[in-house]
C-alpha cells in the first residue's frame, strides 16, 4: 500500500513526502481508512515506533479546519510525549493553518491560557488539562476527536481518573480513538465504558 491510496489530500501527501515518509507502517494503513472514512471509534493496539502518531495525525489534519474551534484532544501520559505528538502534527499539516496547542504541567499556565483561545487541537497531559477544564480556560464542547495515547501508561500513571473526568467533558457526540502498546483488562472496561461500538486494529 502506497499514501497515495489512503485519501489523503495532496496538501499532506506533499508534507509527507517531505518528511520522507515512503510507504505507509502498518498501523497507518489500518487506522487512517478507518478513522478518515468511518464513523466508528477505535482501539488500536501499537507500539511506540510503529507510526501510530501519523495514523491519528494525518486523518485530523484531513478533518479539521481553522476557524472551527477545538476539534481534537490528544492526551499523554508524558510532557514529553505530548511535545513529540505535536511536533509530529505539526511537522505533518503542510499549508494548513491549524493551530495545535500543548497543555502540560511544570510550566506556566498564563501562555497556555493564551494560546488555548486560538487552538484546533489540544495536545495534553491529563492533570493540567483537567486544570484548564476547572478554570473555564479550555471548553471541550466542540471536540469531535477523542484520542487517548499510550493508554496503558496513563493508568500505570494513576491518570485513568482524570482521563475519565475530561471524557466527560467532551462533547457526546465524539469519536474515541485509543492507542495502546498493552490492552490490560481496565484498559478494555474503559472501551466498554465509554464506546457502545468500536473496532479493534492491532499492528
Ligand atoms: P511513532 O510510533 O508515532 O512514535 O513514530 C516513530 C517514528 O517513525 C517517528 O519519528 C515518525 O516520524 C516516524 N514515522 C512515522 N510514520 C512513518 C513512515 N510511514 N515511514 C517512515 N517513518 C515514519
Amino acid at each position: 500500500m502506497n499514501f497515495e491510496e489512503l485519501n489523503l489530500s495532496e496538501n499532506t501527501l506533499n508534507a509527507v513526502r517531505n518528511k520522507g515518509f515512503e510507504k505507509p507502517t502498518d498501523i497507518q494503513t489500518k487506522v487512517i481508512p478507518l478513522f478518515l472514512n468511518g464513523e466508528k471509534n477505535i482501539v488500536a493496539q501499537a507500539r511506540t515506533g510503529s507510526g501510530k502518531t501519523a495514523s491519528f495525525a494525518l486523518p485530523l489534519i484531513e478533518l479539521i479546519n481553522e476557524g472551527e474551534g477545538i476539534k481534537a484532544i490528544i492526551l499523554t501520559p508524558t510532557r514529553e510525549l505530548a511535545i513529540q505528538v505535536a511536533d509530529e502534527i505539526n511537522s505533518l499539516k503542510g499549508n494548513k493553518n491549524l493551530k495545535i496547542v500543548k497543555v502540560y504541567g511544570g510550566t506556566p499556565i498564563q501562555p497556555q491560557i493564551k494560546y488555548l483561545k486560538n487552538a484546533n487541537i489540544v495536545v495534553g497531559t491529563p492533570g493540567r488539562v483537567l486544570d484548564h477544564i476547572n478554570r473555564g480556560t479550555l471548553n471541550l464542547k466542540d471536540v469531535e476527536y477523542f484520542i487517548l495515547d499510550e493508554a496503558d501508561e496513563m493508568l500505570n500513571m494513576g491518570f485513568i481518573d482524570d482521563v475519565e473526568k475530561i471524557l466527560n467533558a467532551c462533547n457526546k457526540n465524539r469519536r474515541i480513538l485509543l492507542f495502546s502498546a498493552t490492552m490490560p483488562v481496565e484498559i478494555l472496561n474503559l472501551a466498554k465504558k465509554y464506546m457502545n461500538d468500536y473496532e479493534f486494529v492491532r499492528a
